[in-house]
């Protein structure tokens, strides 16, 4: 019930929402909030999923869709293998695209039944190339499980990985299962065999294909001092290696590769002459004593190779880093330079390597760095940052806290959300010295779900920050899977709510860093630093603990500010809407909501709500809401609540609006009186969103007073008259229900006429009700 009636808030069909309120200024029945049909969205179901049916459970990432990929062997050239398919589902999802993809070294020899085979072109380095694509699209019931069995046949060596693929999508969001089988097809007369097996010691370079480059991202932090690892430096030098290092990404742009340690060394005995790290332009140039290592004999032999480690981070591979060598340049003339140019790896399933290191990089050039290189400010002996990458890998994307490693699988680096998402969960580990908090049902853990405290804000955190590195506030998965982490409120299809809840927590944080507001309560932004400064100086458990430590730390909790971040996901710590003066607020059904504000003048004020659907409304005198004053429950028309202040003390009041079920939207505004009703006419302006006017009258007893109002044809005005007296207390604050006199029945376009003679001397309030309509009201008193 709560995810078929939710979607109406999305932001998605915010627009359609807004034309549905256009009818509160048509007519003068109860104001119409048509909500829009709601998307079509995925059940709520638990959706625990492994991504990858062959994938161990080490994995961190539960799915709603699940694909199983397996070969009955690795074929020769020329033959054949049996590929079974498995596709799953956890949820009743869109339509779901099943994709089989074949690289070009493998072709189909009989296509699975039910599948329509056609032709792709893969960007990603490891396969670049013609895909031959066996595909369909079916609805899956939850807990369905779909089987293809095929036949593929090797047609040219190499190595190769098969990908399978079933992806889902709806509104703001794609579900993904993937698996992929990675093999070698061997050259004639050798073996086929699972798995991509590691070149034999280094990999070699070639020349980068193309000069164009893509830049780095705007707005990292300068690097300096560089990671060097370390660096050998020769007092003497006299010959010069210069060249440049790059890598491709996914889509096949070009990057130049910074920070890779790139080292001299002597072909005859191994020894490193020199080294250095490249440039923000993956570029060295790097200087060794040519003439001190020389044989004059034989002339000194040198080779250059390049490596994805260095002082702060590293991208291994079983333990070594990844480690490309170049040709041997002999009889090195003392004083020369050699010029490798631009280069970059002859083995394209390699690129993933490098490009996993470059997000290391970017993520180390994103934060601030004022004392030290080290990623963790704290730290004397820098704790270098250990990503684990193959080709071929199936580990599962996770960190492990046994030791203290990032593990990858082969495509993860295709998705640098999660690079940056298990990054951050090193650096939490390495910044709170080990302390890593506790984290209950976890594993595996969705975003969308309550699991714990503990886990909400670890991951919650893990998915603010590569959301912030990388300016995306989507997450997105190696599977191509996604999820609109911002544009989530209360209600929103297929969320949990509250702090227990990762993507609110991920949601909350990003809320406060951008500056792009949504929804009802997101009002700021404040960027990155504050909320890195209160991650590096506590060790929090929870966000609520991380709360309690920004609070301490002096940055914004406000209502009007970061608390309100916090409610937009559905985080409630004591948010209290705040009410400004003739402000009137738009809002979605109340959950209840609660409000604060001030009275400022010793004149009535008046709250008042507003809505298509029976609200109600009380009003507290504490923060607290402990010690209600009065509750307004008619069943149609206009709530509201009068305060007196001419007798009552001026200070803080805390309105709250409550609702059965799914009562649509309402709009809410605060009228802080500041003058008396004059004799004769005077003019109130009302807009369309105005619900309220109050105006003071003093009566002395036997004193009779006519007041009458007419507005535009579209404007339908109500007139209520609350009294008090100084002696009676519970006189000071008045409800609609407690009116002395009313007029309200006209309808559209009338005129309303109140009479009251006043039985003793008093201090009344009239309160001006805007029930539809936008013009100039003509209050006239007699
Ligand atoms: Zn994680």
């Amino acid at each position: 019930m709560f995810a078929a009636t939710a979607a109406r808030w999305r932001r998605t069909t915010l627009s359609v929402t807004t034309a549905g309120l256009m009818a509160i200024g048509l007519g003068s029945t109860a104001p119409a909030l048509a909500a829009p049909a709601p998307a079509a969205q995925s059940s709520a179901r638990a959706c625990s999923l492994s991504t990858s049916a062959n994938q161990p459970n080490t994995d961190e990432w539960a799915s709603c869709l699940s694909v199983g990929a397996t070969l009955d062997l690795a074929p020769a050239l020329g033959a054949t293998a049996n590929l079974t398919v498995t596709v799953q589902a956890d949820a009743v999802l869109p339509p779901t695209e099943i994709r089989l993809e074949l690289p070009a070294q493998l072709e189909w020899a009989r296509v699975p039944a039910g599948l329509t085979v056609g032709r792709a072109t893969a960007v990603e380095p490891e396969r670049a190339g013609e895909l031959a694509v066996a595909s369909t699209t079916r609805q899956l019931r939850a807990g369905e499980k779909l089987t293809f069995t095929g036949q593929i046949r090797a047609i040219k060596a190499g190595r190769a990985q098969i990908e399978a693929h079933a992806t889902a999508s709806e509104p703001g969001r794609r579900h993904a299962g993937k698996d992929v089988v990675f093999l070698t097809i061997a050259e004639p007369g050798r073996t086929s065999a699972f798995g991509q097996t590691a070149t034999n010691g280094a990999a070699g370079s070639t020349a980068t294909p193309t000069s164009a480059r893509s830049g780095l991202p705007a707005g990292l932090r300068p690097a300096s001092p560089e990671p060097a690892d370390p660096v050998v430096t020769t007092a003497a030098c006299d010959t010069w290696v210069t060249g440049n290092w790059t890598y491709a990404d996914q889509t096949g742009t070009w990057h130049n590769a910074m920070n890779l340690t790139v080292e001299v060394v002597n072909a005859a005995d191994g020894q490193r002459l020199a080294a250095a790290v490249s440039n923000a332009n993956g570029a060295y140039n790097i200087c060794f004593d040519a003439l001190a290592a020389t044989d004059p004999e034989n002339g000194l032999d040198v080779f250059v190779r390049v490596l994805t480690s260095n002082a702060l981070w590293r991208v291994q591979r079983s333990g070594t880093p990844l480690t490309f060598q170049s040709e041997t340049f002999t009889d090195v003339a003392p004083g020369s330079t050699i010029d490798l140019g631009s280069r970059t790896s002859d083995d394209a399933t390699l690129q993933r390597g490098l490009h996993a290191f470059a997000r290391a990089n970017q993520t180390w050039l994103f934060l601030p760095r004022p004392t030290n290189s080290c990623f963790d400010q704290n730290d004397t002996t820098c704790r270098r940052l250990t990503i684990n990458w193959a080709p071929d890998s199936t580990s599962g994307n996770y960190y492990s806290l046994a030791n203290n490693e990032v593990h990858l699988n082969a495509d993860a680096p295709n998705s640098p959300t999660t690079v940056i998402h298990e990054i951050g969960h090193a650096l939490m580990d390495d910044i709170y010295n080990d302390a890593y908090p506790a984290f209950p049902n976890c594993s595996p853990h969705y975003v969308q779900r309550t699991s714990s405290t503990g886990c909400a804000w670890t991951e919650g955190w893990a998915e603010w920050f590569p959301a912030t590195v990388l300016n995306d506030p989507f997450y997105r998965w190696p599977s191509g899977a996604f999820l609109d982490l911002e544009n989530t409120t209360w209600g929103t299809s297929g969320w949990d709510n509250g702090d227990a809840v990762e993507g609110r927590v991920a949601a909350a944080m990003i809320d406060i860093t951008d500056s792009t507001n949504e929804g009802s309560w997101d009002r700021y932004g404040e960027g990155f630093d504050n909320l890195w400064h209160t991650f590096t100086h506590h060790v929090s458990n929870t966000f609520s603990e991380f709360w309690a430590h920004r609070t301490a730390d002096g940055f914004d909790v406000s209502p009007t500010g970061a608390l309100g971040a916090l409610y937009q996901s559905t985080i409630d710590y004591g948010f209290q809407n705040p009410l400004g003066n003739y402000a009137p607020k738009l809002l979605p059904s109340p959950t209840p909501h609660n409000f604060g504000y001030q009275t400022t003048t010793n004149y009535w004020s008046v709250v008042a709500i507003r809505a298509g659907v029976n609200h109600d409304l009380e009003l507290y005198d504490d923060r607290a809401q402990a010690t209600r004053l009065a509750t307004s429950a008619v069943t149609s028309g206009v709530d509201f609540i009068a305060v007196d202040s001419k007798w009552r003390a001026l200070g803080d009041y805390h309105p709250r609006v409550k609702a059965s079920g799914d009562a649509g939207w309402y709009r809410i505004e605060l009228a802080q009186g500041s003058a008396s009703l004059p004799v004769g006419t005077s003019n109130v302006i009302m807009t369309g969103d105005s619900i309220v006017a109050v105006r003071d009258l003093t009566l002395t007893a036997g004193q009779k007073v006519t007041i009458k109002i007419t507005g535009s044809t579209t404007q339908n005005p109500e007139l209520y008259l609350v009294s008090s007296n100084q002696t009676t207390a519970s006189t000071w604050v008045r409800t609609r229900a407690q009116a002395v006199a009313s007029a309200n029945s006209a309808g559209t376009g009338a005129a309303e006429t109140l009479t009251y003679t006043a039985s003793a001397a008093g201090h009344f309030g009239l309160v001006i009700v805007n029930w539809s309509g936008t013009g100039t009201y003509q209050v006239t008193r007699s």
